[in-house]
């Protein structure tokens, strides 16, 4: 148990994707990536991750605002991915990548054909679009990353766990830009933290395995590597994780129905076993925070 040290060139982020309400496990993510960085007195950002239009929902960019300030939260800054495609677009131009004109499909079936495909993991893709002659002129393609072949080992500060990933055996070259013109996630996800200067990615542990890919990316472009904390995804009473499409409550129904915001703040930290009374201000939970968590 250590205080952990004050440093003000920290900049952490909550980046969640406006597809809906947030839930409280989204919620309990954004307070812990608030207090890491407050406990620290350095810079704190809200990222809307938006890229995916079409999943996309307007109101949700408002209500997670009106949910991270009732739960007493602040950002130095906000940005909208959906405003920053120039800066995808110069990052993958630094790549080697190829175009894909594969479709799901196709990319299922050649797996189950091939033998020694993993039954269980996910797909590998084979390789199909990395010769031209495989290609469809007159489908739209995807840009795909023709990943290093390289064991990327990273490890979670959080956790303490550690992860070994080959990227060309476990991974296969993943998409960078969809058929469709969108920047993918792991792509979008690099050039920002490393724009934004973010120098520690709090986040859930449903992203934990996509640290190698991201880390890859960070290599190959140049960028700084983060340190990463991926804390537990909530559950509810079934022992499920939280989903927004699963049907959590969200937050804003909670807040719209007169909910107690020192309440809440304190159920979220007993959810992941601090020591809080019955309601607790954000000031408690720094010093909580401050005693409990590695810095
Ligand atoms: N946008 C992602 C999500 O809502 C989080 C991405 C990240 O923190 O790297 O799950």
């Amino acid at each position: 148990m250590s205080v952990p040290p004050h440093r003000p060139e920290m900049v952490g982020r909550f980046a969640p994707s406006p597809t809906g309400p947030l839930h409280l496990g989204n919620l309990r993510t954004a307070l812990l990536a608030w207090l890491q960085v407050r406990a620290a007195g350095g810079r704190f950002l809200l990222r809307f991750e938006d890229l995916d239009t079409g999943r996309v929902r307007q109101p949700a960019y408002g209500s997670t605002r009106d949910d991270l300030y009732w739960l007493g939260l602040d950002w130095d800054a906000e940005y909208r991915q959906s405003e920053r495609i120039e800066v995808y677009a110069a990052a993958l131009e630094g790549l080697d990548t190829y175009p894909c004109t594969c479709t799901r499909s196709e990319i299922a079936h050649s797996i189950q054909d091939s033998a020694g495909a993993p039954h269980g993991a996910e797909a590998v893709y084979p390789g199909t679009c990395r010769g031209h002659a495989n290609r469809h002129p007159d489908r739209p393609a995807a840009l795909r990353w023709r990943v290093p072949d390289e064991t990327v080992c990273v490890s979670d500060s959080w956790t303490g766990a550690d992860l070994g990933q080959n990227l060309r055996r476990e991974v296969g070259d993943f998409v960078l830009r969809r058929g469709d013109g969108v920047y993918a996630y792991h792509l979008a996800v690099v050039a920002d933290d490393a724009a934004m200067g973010v120098t520690d990615v709090l986040r859930g542990a449903d992203l934990w395995e996509a640290v190698p890919r991201q880390v890859a990316l960070q290599r190959a472009l140049g960028y700084p590597q983060p340190c990463y904390w991926h804390v537990p995804l909530m559950q509810d009473f079934r022992g499920e994780r939280l989903a927004k499409r699963g049907g959590a409550p969200s937050v804003q129904a909670l807040r719209e129905g007169g909910a107690d915001p020192a309440a809440l703040r304190a159920g979220l930290a007993r959810s992941l076993g601090w020591e809080v009374g019955e309601k607790a201000e954000l000031a408690d939970l720094l010093e909580v925070f401050q005693k409990s968590v590695p810095g």
